[in-house]
């Protein structure tokens, strides 16, 4: 028999090997550097070495991760990693993954997968219920936020578009379909609309308020003249949480517009939607619940590993209507338990991504999560506090959620940026807000601290060449 199994003893030594590895990982987030300083060498060995003819065994594997994989790794767990929405996964998440990948159950459809059906049914279901979408709500998770609004922006075309869509597709509309969004919308909207051939010449881009939040009467404006045009406006994307500054459009009066012009809602909530775990934050989320469908990004505010995304949709009939899956190898009866979820979604094949969400909501409790978020908002806040303490430093935009954007007075941000970086301090993002360049920190990570906040703004001001401790009152 071809051996690709492990025998008992490699099973006790590769779990001591493991154990050691996750233990010395989740000691040394903060002293690793947060950016690697690349070892070319070792990357070019990775990449040209031959596969072995006879495997090297496990040791040797941890000796070859230990020396070559971890030091050319970015810390994403490091207090001082601001870039991005890329929070650190949760503790349990390593045991969940390796675990689901040893199950290796099929979720597609329910008998390759019983367990894993209701446990999908059952984290979706508790996300949905964060909003109180209603009981024929539904939805899927996907490999994250992006792929959740593809399947967002499909099932919208579905649905808004002529009664023949299956068959004929947009080759069969009689006007150009049209999907609005906001400027600040995050790309995956655009590049959304290119997959599915609607095309970027039928993205609107609506103009914010000063807290950078869609005008809806813009809004409704450029769905009057594309109607005026002869083009069929299908789609609006709300953003919960916008990746450059957090702000959250108007999801109350989008929804009301949506309804009176039968246009389709989607919430882009991949960074901001799970803040609903906040009590202050949740008021303005909750009307989340009004929109048709709803993008949310566990393995950014839950914590989960890489990747896990979901879509939620209102009335979960429209996704099965999109993507239903009928072939005649695949005979399964249909049981109101379990859940065929190669009904709801693109793929086939599907490996089961909730259970790492499902094992960390039971590990830690729900108000570990509750408290992890408020902990971003409150450093975050921190953050902007400081910056508007002083005179050197300039907040560029309000801060609603846990993404602080702000600039060096009188420096040149992106050479200071690029050298706090260099020196490995911390690593931050370039944001360019109303045509000024400037930096901006987004707090995702549970261990970031108030001493990370000074040092990095302390650094930044010493980079800049700037007096220190020197604060305007
Ligand atoms: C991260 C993000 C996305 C993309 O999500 P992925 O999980 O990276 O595909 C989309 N929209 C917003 C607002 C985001 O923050």
């Amino acid at each position: 028999m071809p051996g690709l199994n492990l025998s008992d003893s490699e099973i006790a030594g590769g779990g001591e090997l493991l154990t050691a590895f996750l233990r010395e990982l989740e000691q040394s987030p903060a002293t690793r550097p947060v950016f690697p300083k690349l070892d070319r060498p070792a990357l070019s060995k990775l990449l040209e070495q031959p596969f072995p003819e006879d495997g090297i065994g496990i040791d040797r594997l941890f000796q070859e991760i230990a020396s070559e994989v971890v030091p050319n790794s970015t810390a994403i767990a490091h207090p001082r990693f601001l870039a991005y929405v890329l929070p650190p996964p949760n503790g349990i998440a390593p045991f969940a993954e390796a675990i689901a990948a040893a199950l290796n159950q099929n979720c597609n459809f329910w008998q390759l997968s019983p367990a894993a059906s209701v446990i999908e049914r059952s984290v979706l279901a508790w996300l949905a219920g964060l909003f109180g979408f209603p009981e024929s709500a539904g939805g899927i998770l996907t490999s994250g936020g992006s792929m959740a609004t593809l399947i967002a922006l499909a099932t919208a075309l579905r649905d808004r578009g002529r009664e023949d869509f299956e068959r004929q597709g947009l080759q069969g509309q009689a006007s150009p379909l049209v999907v609005y969004a906001s400027a600040e919308a995050h790309r995956s909207v655009e590049k959304a609309a290119v997959i599915l051939g609607i095309g970027l010449d039928h993205v609107r881009k609506i103009a914010v308020d000063g807290q950078f939040r869609m005008r809806v009467d813009l809004l409704a404006e450029a769905v009057r003249e594309d109607r005026e045009s002869g083009r069929t406006p299908f789609c609006v994307v709300a953003t919960a949480g916008t990746v450059n500054t957090g702000a959250i459009d108007p999801i109350d009066a989008l929804a009301d517009f949506c309804g009176r012009e039968s246009l389709w809602l989607h919430v882009d909530g991949a960074y901001g939607a799970l803040y609903v775990l906040s009590g202050e934050i949740r008021p303005q989320l909750l009307p989340c619940a009004r929109a048709d469908s709803m993008a949310i990004d566990p393995h950014k505010l839950l914590f989960a590993p890489l990747e896990a995304g979901c879509i939620l949709v209102r009335d979960r009939e429209n996704l099965r209507r999109a993507f239903r899956y009928a072939a005649s190898y695949l005979t399964v009866e249909e049981d109101p338990l379990l859940t065929n979820f190669l009904d709801y979604g693109p793929q086939l094949s599907r490996n089961f991504k909730a259970f790492k969400i499902w094992c960390a909501l039971r590990v830690f409790g729900v108000r570990a999560f509750v408290e992890a978020v408020e902990h971003t908002l409150e450093i975050a806040r921190y953050m902007a506090q400081r910056v508007e303490a002083d005179q050197y430093l300039e907040l560029l935009a309000p801060v609603t959620l846990s993404a602080v954007c702000f600039r060096v007075r009188h420096a040149d941000n992106r050479r200071i940026l690029a050298r706090l970086v260099e020196e490995g301090t911390a690593i931050l993002g370039p944001v360019g807000i109303r045509g000024t360049l400037g930096i901006r920190a987004c707090v995702a990570n549970y261990r970031t601290g108030r001493a990370d906040v000074d040092l990095i703004l302390d650094r930044l001001r010493a980079l800049s060449s700037l007096p220190l401790g020197t604060t305007a009152t």
